[in-house]
Protein backbone atom coordinates (compact mmCIF):
# COMPACT_ATOMS: atom_id res chain seq x y z
CA UNK A 1 0.00 0.00 0.00
CA UNK A 2 1.60 3.28 -1.14
CA UNK A 3 1.67 6.34 1.04
CA UNK A 4 0.45 9.44 0.03
CA UNK A 5 3.21 10.98 -1.18
CA UNK A 6 4.01 7.98 -3.22
CA UNK A 7 0.72 7.72 -4.73
CA UNK A 8 1.15 11.45 -5.74
CA UNK A 9 4.48 11.42 -6.89
CA UNK A 10 3.33 8.07 -9.17
CA UNK A 11 0.39 10.21 -10.36
CA UNK A 12 1.92 13.62 -10.70
CA UNK A 13 5.81 12.44 -11.24
CA UNK A 14 6.82 13.05 -14.98
CA UNK A 15 2.84 14.48 -15.99
CA UNK A 16 3.22 16.90 -18.58
CA UNK A 17 1.04 19.86 -19.45
CA UNK A 18 -1.49 19.48 -22.36
CA UNK A 19 -0.30 21.03 -25.40
CA UNK A 20 -1.14 24.72 -26.36
CA UNK A 21 -3.50 26.22 -28.24
CA UNK A 22 -4.71 30.02 -29.34
CA UNK A 23 -7.59 31.07 -27.23
CA UNK A 24 -9.14 34.87 -27.38
CA UNK A 25 -8.62 36.72 -24.66
CA UNK A 26 -11.66 36.72 -22.81
CA UNK A 27 -11.33 32.62 -22.75
CA UNK A 28 -7.83 32.75 -21.45
CA UNK A 29 -8.70 33.83 -17.57
CA UNK A 30 -7.92 31.49 -15.41
CA UNK A 31 -5.81 29.15 -17.49
CA UNK A 32 -2.06 29.00 -17.79
CA UNK A 33 0.09 30.54 -20.10
CA UNK A 34 1.92 28.26 -22.75
CA UNK A 35 4.21 30.44 -24.07
CA UNK A 36 5.11 34.24 -23.13
CA UNK A 37 2.17 36.71 -23.43
CA UNK A 38 4.18 40.08 -24.61
CA UNK A 39 2.82 43.56 -25.24
CA UNK A 40 1.82 44.39 -28.54
CA UNK A 41 2.08 48.51 -28.00
CA UNK A 42 3.79 50.88 -25.44
CA UNK A 43 1.98 52.04 -23.14
CA UNK A 44 0.73 54.48 -22.96
CA UNK A 45 0.80 54.12 -27.01
CA UNK A 46 1.51 58.04 -27.45
CA UNK A 47 2.06 61.57 -25.81
CA UNK A 48 -1.35 61.68 -23.92
CA UNK A 49 -3.12 64.15 -21.60
CA UNK A 50 -3.58 63.69 -18.01
CA UNK A 51 -6.12 66.27 -18.00
CA UNK A 52 -8.95 68.50 -19.80
CA UNK A 53 -7.27 71.73 -20.58
CA UNK A 54 -5.12 73.52 -23.30
CA UNK A 55 -2.16 71.92 -24.92
CA UNK A 56 0.22 74.45 -24.87
CA UNK A 57 4.63 75.11 -25.10
CA UNK A 58 4.98 75.60 -21.33
CA UNK A 59 8.27 78.68 -22.28
CA UNK A 60 4.50 80.29 -23.43
CA UNK A 61 2.87 80.32 -20.18
CA UNK A 62 3.38 82.99 -17.89
CA UNK A 63 -0.02 84.76 -15.86
CA UNK A 64 -2.39 86.32 -17.80
CA UNK A 65 -0.83 86.21 -21.05
CA UNK A 66 -3.02 85.44 -24.18
CA UNK A 67 -2.66 82.36 -25.98
CA UNK A 68 -4.25 82.13 -29.67
CA UNK A 69 -6.89 78.98 -29.62
CA UNK A 70 -6.73 76.97 -32.64
CA UNK A 71 -8.95 74.00 -32.39
CA UNK A 72 -8.93 71.37 -30.10
CA UNK A 73 -7.72 67.73 -29.93
CA UNK A 74 -10.75 64.96 -27.79
CA UNK A 75 -9.83 61.45 -27.03
CA UNK A 76 -9.53 59.58 -30.05
CA UNK A 77 -8.43 62.39 -32.64
CA UNK A 78 -4.96 63.54 -33.73
CA UNK A 79 -4.25 67.35 -33.99
CA UNK A 80 -4.02 68.09 -37.68
CA UNK A 81 -1.07 70.45 -37.16
CA UNK A 82 1.84 71.16 -35.06
CA UNK A 83 1.71 73.66 -32.84
CA UNK A 84 3.06 77.08 -33.17
CA UNK A 85 4.74 79.79 -30.33
CA UNK A 86 2.32 81.57 -28.77
CA UNK A 87 -1.19 79.49 -29.15
CA UNK A 88 -2.87 76.42 -27.31
CA UNK A 89 -5.41 74.27 -28.48
CA UNK A 90 -8.43 72.76 -26.10
CA UNK A 91 -7.51 68.61 -24.92
CA UNK A 92 -9.57 66.34 -23.38
CA UNK A 93 -8.30 63.53 -20.85
CA UNK A 94 -6.54 60.64 -22.77
CA UNK A 95 -6.78 62.77 -25.94
CA UNK A 96 -2.96 62.92 -28.18
CA UNK A 97 -0.39 65.73 -27.22
CA UNK A 98 0.08 67.91 -30.78
CA UNK A 99 3.37 68.35 -31.75
CA UNK A 100 4.55 71.56 -31.02
CA UNK A 101 2.55 71.29 -27.68
CA UNK A 102 5.13 70.09 -24.41
CA UNK A 103 2.70 70.44 -21.38
CA UNK A 104 -1.08 70.86 -20.65
CA UNK A 105 -2.21 73.45 -18.74
CA UNK A 106 -5.34 72.66 -16.61
CA UNK A 107 -8.93 73.80 -17.43
CA UNK A 108 -8.89 75.11 -13.80
CA UNK A 109 -5.89 77.54 -14.10
CA UNK A 110 -7.16 79.22 -17.04
CA UNK A 111 -9.34 81.52 -18.79
CA UNK A 112 -10.91 81.36 -22.21
CA UNK A 113 -12.41 84.45 -23.79
CA UNK A 114 -12.43 86.06 -27.36
CA UNK A 115 -11.03 83.05 -29.08
CA UNK A 116 -7.68 83.10 -26.41
CA UNK A 117 -7.16 81.86 -23.23
CA UNK A 118 -4.83 83.04 -20.34
CA UNK A 119 -3.44 81.26 -17.79
CA UNK A 120 -3.01 82.08 -14.33
CA UNK A 121 0.55 80.33 -13.97
CA UNK A 122 3.19 78.97 -15.56
CA UNK A 123 3.50 75.47 -16.38
CA UNK A 124 6.66 73.26 -16.26
CA UNK A 125 7.84 71.50 -19.78
CA UNK A 126 6.03 67.89 -19.36
CA UNK A 127 3.16 68.94 -16.90
CA UNK A 128 0.29 66.55 -17.10
CA UNK A 129 1.86 64.89 -19.84
CA UNK A 130 1.41 60.56 -19.75
CA UNK A 131 4.65 59.84 -21.97
CA UNK A 132 4.58 57.00 -24.69
CA UNK A 133 6.18 54.00 -23.13
CA UNK A 134 6.19 55.34 -19.47
CA UNK A 135 4.20 52.22 -18.15
CA UNK A 136 5.77 49.44 -20.66
CA UNK A 137 7.19 48.77 -23.97
CA UNK A 138 6.03 46.78 -26.43
CA UNK A 139 7.60 43.22 -26.22
CA UNK A 140 7.69 43.42 -22.79
CA UNK A 141 6.56 40.37 -21.49
CA UNK A 142 3.39 40.28 -19.14
CA UNK A 143 2.95 36.50 -18.17
CA UNK A 144 5.46 34.13 -18.68
CA UNK A 145 4.59 30.51 -20.19
CA UNK A 146 3.67 28.53 -17.33
CA UNK A 147 1.84 31.63 -15.11
CA UNK A 148 -1.61 31.57 -14.44
CA UNK A 149 -3.42 33.96 -16.05
CA UNK A 150 -5.24 35.96 -13.35
CA UNK A 151 -7.32 38.52 -13.72
CA UNK A 152 -4.40 41.35 -13.48
CA UNK A 153 -2.54 39.86 -15.93
CA UNK A 154 -5.93 39.51 -18.46
CA UNK A 155 -6.22 43.51 -17.88
CA UNK A 156 -2.92 44.21 -18.58
CA UNK A 157 -2.58 42.04 -22.17
CA UNK A 158 -6.27 43.80 -23.29
CA UNK A 159 -4.48 47.36 -22.41
CA UNK A 160 -1.22 46.09 -23.94
CA UNK A 161 -3.11 45.17 -27.88
CA UNK A 162 -3.22 41.24 -26.84
CA UNK A 163 -6.36 39.72 -28.12
CA UNK A 164 -4.86 36.29 -28.50
CA UNK A 165 -2.82 33.82 -25.62
CA UNK A 166 -1.26 30.65 -25.93
CA UNK A 167 -2.76 28.32 -22.80
CA UNK A 168 -2.22 25.15 -22.17
CA UNK A 169 -5.30 22.87 -23.60
CA UNK A 170 -7.72 22.33 -20.91
CA UNK A 171 -8.30 18.21 -20.11
CA UNK A 172 -11.08 16.84 -20.75
CA UNK A 173 -12.12 14.42 -18.43
CA UNK A 174 -14.36 11.01 -19.20
CA UNK A 175 -16.86 10.38 -16.06
CA UNK A 176 -18.47 7.20 -15.41
CA UNK A 177 -20.36 6.61 -12.10
CA UNK A 178 -21.17 2.39 -11.01
CA UNK A 179 -24.00 1.41 -8.79
CA UNK A 180 -27.38 -0.34 -9.40
CA UNK A 181 -28.57 1.19 -6.47
CA UNK A 182 -28.22 4.77 -7.01
CA UNK A 183 -31.09 6.87 -7.45
CA UNK A 184 -30.15 10.14 -9.05
CA UNK A 185 -29.70 13.63 -7.61
CA UNK A 186 -33.95 14.59 -6.45
CA UNK A 187 -35.51 10.95 -7.67
CA UNK A 188 -37.91 9.99 -5.00
CA UNK A 189 -36.67 7.63 -2.94
CA UNK A 190 -37.03 3.93 -3.47
CA UNK A 191 -36.65 0.99 -1.33
CA UNK A 192 -32.80 -0.75 -1.31
CA UNK A 193 -31.71 2.45 -3.17
CA UNK A 194 -29.52 5.74 -2.10
CA UNK A 195 -29.23 9.36 -3.96
CA UNK A 196 -26.21 9.56 -6.10
CA UNK A 197 -23.87 12.15 -5.31
CA UNK A 198 -20.14 11.30 -6.42
CA UNK A 199 -20.84 11.97 -9.93
CA UNK A 200 -22.10 15.43 -9.27
CA UNK A 201 -19.44 16.31 -6.81
CA UNK A 202 -16.76 15.01 -9.39
CA UNK A 203 -18.11 17.06 -12.23
CA UNK A 204 -18.03 19.98 -9.76
CA UNK A 205 -14.89 19.34 -8.78
CA UNK A 206 -13.58 18.66 -11.92
CA UNK A 207 -14.85 21.48 -13.90
CA UNK A 208 -13.83 24.24 -10.98
CA UNK A 209 -10.26 22.68 -11.74
CA UNK A 210 -10.75 23.69 -15.39
CA UNK A 211 -11.62 19.97 -16.79
CA UNK A 212 -14.43 19.71 -19.75
CA UNK A 213 -16.30 16.76 -18.44
CA UNK A 214 -17.88 14.41 -20.90
CA UNK A 215 -20.43 12.65 -18.28
CA UNK A 216 -21.58 8.90 -19.17
CA UNK A 217 -23.85 8.89 -16.53
CA UNK A 218 -24.78 6.00 -13.76
CA UNK A 219 -24.25 2.13 -14.64
CA UNK A 220 -25.54 -1.16 -12.89
CA UNK A 221 -22.55 -3.34 -11.50
CA UNK A 222 -22.36 -5.32 -14.30
CA UNK A 223 -19.14 -6.78 -16.08
CA UNK A 224 -20.30 -6.17 -19.75
CA UNK A 225 -21.54 -2.82 -19.71
CA UNK A 226 -18.85 -1.61 -17.15
CA UNK A 227 -16.18 -2.89 -19.71
CA UNK A 228 -18.17 -1.02 -22.85
CA UNK A 229 -18.45 1.91 -20.72
CA UNK A 230 -14.78 1.87 -19.60
CA UNK A 231 -13.96 1.45 -23.18
CA UNK A 232 -15.65 4.17 -24.61
CA UNK A 233 -14.45 6.78 -21.86
CA UNK A 234 -10.72 5.63 -22.27
CA UNK A 235 -10.61 8.58 -25.53
CA UNK A 236 -9.60 11.65 -23.20
CA UNK A 237 -6.82 12.38 -21.19
CA UNK A 238 -8.43 11.74 -17.29
CA UNK A 239 -11.03 8.66 -16.62
CA UNK A 240 -12.39 8.75 -13.74
CA UNK A 241 -14.66 5.72 -13.07
CA UNK A 242 -17.19 6.19 -8.92
CA UNK A 243 -17.48 3.16 -7.18
CA UNK A 244 -16.78 -0.65 -7.83
CA UNK A 245 -12.94 -0.98 -6.92
CA UNK A 246 -12.70 -3.19 -4.10
CA UNK A 247 -13.18 -6.77 -4.09
CA UNK A 248 -16.78 -7.92 -3.93
CA UNK A 249 -18.91 -9.75 -6.54
CA UNK A 250 -20.50 -6.79 -8.02
CA UNK A 251 -17.04 -4.93 -8.27
CA UNK A 252 -16.19 -5.05 -11.96
CA UNK A 253 -14.34 -1.67 -12.77
CA UNK A 254 -10.98 -3.74 -11.74
CA UNK A 255 -10.91 -6.38 -14.03
CA UNK A 256 -12.88 -4.27 -16.60
CA UNK A 257 -9.68 -2.02 -16.46
CA UNK A 258 -7.40 -4.37 -17.22
CA UNK A 259 -9.87 -5.33 -20.11
CA UNK A 260 -9.54 -2.64 -21.85
CA UNK A 261 -5.41 -2.17 -21.27
CA UNK A 262 -5.45 -0.22 -18.57
CA UNK A 263 -2.06 -1.14 -16.72
CA UNK A 264 -2.18 -0.37 -12.69
CA UNK A 265 0.22 2.02 -11.47
CA UNK A 266 -1.09 1.18 -8.15
CA UNK A 267 -4.46 0.06 -6.09
CA UNK A 268 -4.55 1.21 -2.39
CA UNK A 269 -3.16 4.19 -0.05
CA UNK A 270 -3.07 4.98 3.01
CA UNK A 271 -5.34 7.38 3.38
CA UNK A 272 -8.76 7.93 5.47
CA UNK A 273 -11.01 8.21 3.66
CA UNK A 274 -10.39 6.49 0.49
CA UNK A 275 -8.34 3.63 0.69
CA UNK A 276 -9.26 1.27 -2.08
CA UNK A 277 -7.81 4.24 -4.40
CA UNK A 278 -6.76 3.08 -7.71
CA UNK A 279 -4.75 4.59 -10.41
CA UNK A 280 -3.33 3.40 -13.85
CA UNK A 281 -2.70 4.15 -16.89
CA UNK A 282 -3.24 3.62 -20.86
CA UNK A 283 -1.16 6.01 -23.13
CA UNK A 284 -1.48 8.50 -22.19
CA UNK A 285 -4.60 8.30 -20.52
CA UNK A 286 -4.82 8.98 -16.33
CA UNK A 287 -6.99 6.51 -14.92
CA UNK A 288 -8.67 6.86 -11.59
CA UNK A 289 -11.09 4.48 -9.63
CA UNK A 290 -12.44 5.98 -6.96
CA UNK A 291 -13.79 4.57 -4.07
CA UNK A 292 -18.09 4.67 -4.02
CA UNK A 293 -18.62 6.13 -0.63
CA UNK A 294 -18.97 9.75 -1.10
CA UNK A 295 -16.21 11.24 1.68
CA UNK A 296 -13.70 8.98 0.04
CA UNK A 297 -14.59 10.39 -3.77
CA UNK A 298 -14.45 14.03 -2.57
CA UNK A 299 -10.88 13.56 -0.34
CA UNK A 300 -9.08 11.28 -3.07
CA UNK A 301 -10.14 14.02 -6.10
CA UNK A 302 -8.94 17.67 -3.89
CA UNK A 303 -5.16 15.07 -2.90
CA UNK A 304 -4.77 13.12 -6.15
CA UNK A 305 -7.26 14.18 -9.33
CA UNK A 306 -7.32 17.91 -8.72
CA UNK A 307 -3.29 18.20 -8.69
CA UNK A 308 -3.59 15.96 -11.83
CA UNK A 309 -6.14 18.42 -13.94
CA UNK A 310 -3.92 21.07 -12.84
CA UNK A 311 -0.83 20.41 -14.03
CA UNK A 312 -2.09 18.89 -17.35
CA UNK A 313 -3.65 22.42 -17.76
CA UNK A 314 -0.06 23.85 -17.15
CA UNK A 315 0.77 24.44 -13.67
CA UNK A 316 3.95 23.89 -13.00
CA UNK A 317 3.78 23.61 -8.98
CA UNK A 318 0.14 21.68 -8.71
CA UNK A 319 -0.05 19.82 -5.10
CA UNK A 320 -2.83 19.57 -3.13
CA UNK A 321 -3.89 23.00 -2.06
CA UNK A 322 -3.50 21.92 1.80
CA UNK A 323 -3.85 25.63 3.46
CA UNK A 324 -2.39 25.89 7.67
CA UNK A 325 -4.78 25.51 10.29
CA UNK A 326 -5.01 24.57 13.96
CA UNK A 327 -7.03 22.02 15.82
CA UNK A 328 -9.58 23.47 18.34
CA UNK A 329 -10.30 19.66 19.62
CA UNK A 330 -8.11 16.50 19.90
CA UNK A 331 -7.56 14.62 16.76
CA UNK A 332 -6.04 11.35 15.74
CA UNK A 333 -5.19 9.38 12.54
CA UNK A 334 -7.12 6.11 12.75
CA UNK A 335 -5.47 2.60 11.70
CA UNK A 336 -1.99 3.40 9.80
CA UNK A 337 -3.34 5.83 7.22
CA UNK A 338 -3.43 9.64 7.55
CA UNK A 339 -6.60 10.76 7.93
CA UNK A 340 -9.21 13.51 6.51
CA UNK A 341 -11.44 14.55 9.24
CA UNK A 342 -14.30 16.49 8.75
CA UNK A 343 -14.21 19.37 9.94
CA UNK A 344 -16.04 23.03 10.44
CA UNK A 345 -13.43 26.08 9.52
CA UNK A 346 -13.59 29.34 11.11
CA UNK A 347 -10.54 32.12 11.15
CA UNK A 348 -9.39 32.19 14.99
CA UNK A 349 -8.86 35.62 16.51
CA UNK A 350 -4.89 35.54 15.04
CA UNK A 351 -6.51 34.85 11.68
CA UNK A 352 -5.60 31.31 11.36
CA UNK A 353 -7.93 28.78 10.23
CA UNK A 354 -9.67 26.86 12.97
CA UNK A 355 -10.47 23.32 12.53
CA UNK A 356 -13.18 21.58 14.68
CA UNK A 357 -13.57 18.03 13.90
CA UNK A 358 -17.31 17.25 13.72
CA UNK A 359 -18.78 14.56 16.01
CA UNK A 360 -19.52 12.00 13.65
CA UNK A 361 -16.43 10.57 11.04
CA UNK A 362 -16.85 8.00 8.78
CA UNK A 363 -16.77 7.47 4.71
CA UNK A 364 -20.13 7.31 4.44
CA UNK A 365 -21.31 10.00 6.90
CA UNK A 366 -22.87 12.21 4.42
CA UNK A 367 -24.70 14.12 6.96
CA UNK A 368 -21.48 15.07 8.61
CA UNK A 369 -20.35 17.01 5.43
CA UNK A 370 -23.54 19.51 5.78
CA UNK A 371 -21.57 20.56 9.37
CA UNK A 372 -18.11 21.37 7.64
CA UNK A 373 -16.07 23.30 4.99
CA UNK A 374 -13.38 21.13 4.81
CA UNK A 375 -10.99 18.76 5.82
CA UNK A 376 -8.89 18.95 8.99
CA UNK A 377 -5.49 16.44 8.24
CA UNK A 378 -4.45 13.70 11.16
CA UNK A 379 -1.28 12.58 10.25
CA UNK A 380 0.04 8.80 10.60
CA UNK A 381 2.16 7.78 13.13
CA UNK A 382 2.72 11.10 15.17
CA UNK A 383 -0.27 9.98 18.09
CA UNK A 384 -2.95 12.13 19.39
CA UNK A 385 -2.87 15.66 18.23
CA UNK A 386 -4.15 18.05 21.28
CA UNK A 387 -6.29 20.49 20.92
CA UNK A 388 -4.52 24.00 19.90
CA UNK A 389 -2.13 21.56 17.51
CA UNK A 390 -0.79 22.78 13.59
CA UNK A 391 -2.72 20.95 11.16
CA UNK A 392 -2.82 20.92 7.09
CA UNK A 393 -6.48 21.77 6.36
CA UNK A 394 -8.20 20.85 3.03
CA UNK A 395 -11.31 24.01 2.67
CA UNK A 396 -14.48 22.92 0.11
CA UNK A 397 -15.89 26.26 -1.05
P1 LIG B 1 -18.42 0.82 -3.79
O1 LIG B 1 -17.08 1.48 -3.82
O2 LIG B 1 -19.05 0.74 -5.12
O3 LIG B 1 -18.34 -0.49 -3.09
O4 LIG B 1 -19.36 1.73 -2.91
C1 LIG B 1 -19.09 1.99 -1.55
C2 LIG B 1 -20.26 2.66 -0.92
O5 LIG B 1 -20.48 3.92 -1.51
C3 LIG B 1 -21.56 1.90 -1.06
O6 LIG B 1 -22.27 2.02 0.14
C4 LIG B 1 -22.26 2.62 -2.17
O7 LIG B 1 -23.67 2.51 -2.11
C5 LIG B 1 -21.82 4.02 -2.01
N1 LIG B 1 -21.77 4.70 -3.29
C6 LIG B 1 -21.23 4.22 -4.41
N2 LIG B 1 -21.34 5.09 -5.41
C7 LIG B 1 -21.98 6.16 -4.92
C8 LIG B 1 -22.40 7.39 -5.49
N3 LIG B 1 -22.17 7.69 -6.77
N4 LIG B 1 -23.04 8.28 -4.69
C9 LIG B 1 -23.26 7.97 -3.40
N5 LIG B 1 -22.89 6.85 -2.81
C10 LIG B 1 -22.26 5.92 -3.56
MG1 LIG C 1 -20.67 -0.19 -5.93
Amino acid sequence: MKTIDEALELVLGGLEPLSAEPVPLVSAAGRVAAAPAVSAVDLPPFDRSAMDGYAVRAADTAPGVALRLVGGVAAGEVASAGLEPGTAARISTGAAIPPGADAVLQSEYATESDGAVKPDRAVPPGMHIRRRGEDLRAGLELAAAGSALTLPRVSALASAGVGTVSVHRRPRLDLIVTGSELLPVGAPPEPGRIHESNGLMVRLMATRAGAEVIDHGVIGDDRDTTRDAIAEGLAGDVLVVSGGVSVGPHDHVKPSFLDCGVEEVFWRVQIKPGKPLWFGRRGSTLVFGLPGNPLSTIVCFAVFIEPALRRLSGERDARPRLEAGRLTAPAEASDGRTTFLTASLRPGADGVLEATPTERQGSHMTGALGESDGFAVAPDGIGELPAGSPVDVLRLV
